[in-house]
């Protein structure tokens, strides 16, 4: 998530500033002193739908988790599947595109699930939060979350859930920013408010100490290339060039930009 420098609104209050944010600069200030609530993320969410439509990832697929779909792609098509923060539906599509038939989608925001159901995605879609998932336990097989762990404000909260709707051998399937990396690359760009929408980001130690406490095991796999939105980010059209070409997959995790991991649930 990240826009050009202009004049813009804050998305939140309205206040005209200049920068590359969606918040103002004192929006920004208020939120990494307090963490802002349910209303008000969603808020923040659809707000940024409407005034944001080409670069969020409600209205096209600018991140998909490369690493992911090659997992997927071995996979039985009979798996009972569930996506979390399905935006306006791109993955649920290319899944279902893929040979998948059991799909369901779930995002907070109605703004993304008004898109998901105008493109006619396959797939049963839900209104709800990641940290409390309206399905019984042992509902589905695998699942997945492309850029969804880092927005929710209470990770033990949400991989309890995960773990409660998964079977047994279940698989949960991240893709999240590396942390460290992460937060270097939003204070050089000036992105002062991603504390309001990348509150609980992680490492890769971070990440599987937190799921080995949620029952899982993880393994990372290596994104084969970088995503359009990574490449976006890359200043001049012959650095984007060289960056395309990039053997990115042969970095140790610690060094990339994005985690991708299987978690399987004990
Ligand atoms: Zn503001």
């Amino acid at each position: 998530m990240v826009v050009e420098r202009s004049r813009r609104e804050c998305v939140l209050c309205g206040t005209a500033f200049m920068g590359r944010s969606f918040l103002c600069p004192s929006c920004s200030a208020r939120y990494r002193r307090q963490r802002p609530d349910r209303v008000l993320r969603r808020r923040f969410y659809e707000a940024v739908d409407r005034q944001y439509p080409g670069w969020a990832n409600t209205y096209g697929s600018y991140n998909p988790p490369f690493g992911l779909l090659r997992v997927l792609d071995r996979l039985p098509r009979s798996l009972r599947i569930l996506e979390l923060g399905c935006g306006g539906g791109a993955l649920l599509r290319d899944l279902a595109a893929r040979g998948f038939i059991h799909l369901v989608g779930l995002d907070l925001a109605q703004t993304a699930l008004a898109e998901a159901r105008r493109r006619g995605t396959p797939a049963r879609l839900v209104l709800a939060e990641a940290e409390s998932l309206p399905f019984a336990a042992e509902t589905f097989d695998l699942v997945i979350a492309a850029d969804l762990i880092e927005h929710v404000d209470d990770l033990d909260a949400h991989l309890t859930e995960v773990a409660r709707v998964l079977r047994s051998g279940g698989l949960y399937l991240v893709k999240t920013p590396n942390r460290p990396l992460a937060e270097l690359y939003y204070r050089l760009a000036g992105l002062d408010d991603y504390p309001f929408w990348h509150p609980s980001m992680l490492s890769p130690r971070e990440l599987r100490q937190l799921f080995a406490r949620h029952g899982f095991t993880v393994r990372f796999v290596a994104q084969p290339r970088l995503t359009p939105a990574q490449l976006r980010k890359v200043p001049t059209r012959m650095l984007r060039f060289l960056a395309a070409r990039l053997p990115i997959g042969n970095l140790p995790v610690l060094l990339r930009p994005h985690l991708e991991v299987v978690a399987t649930r004990w």
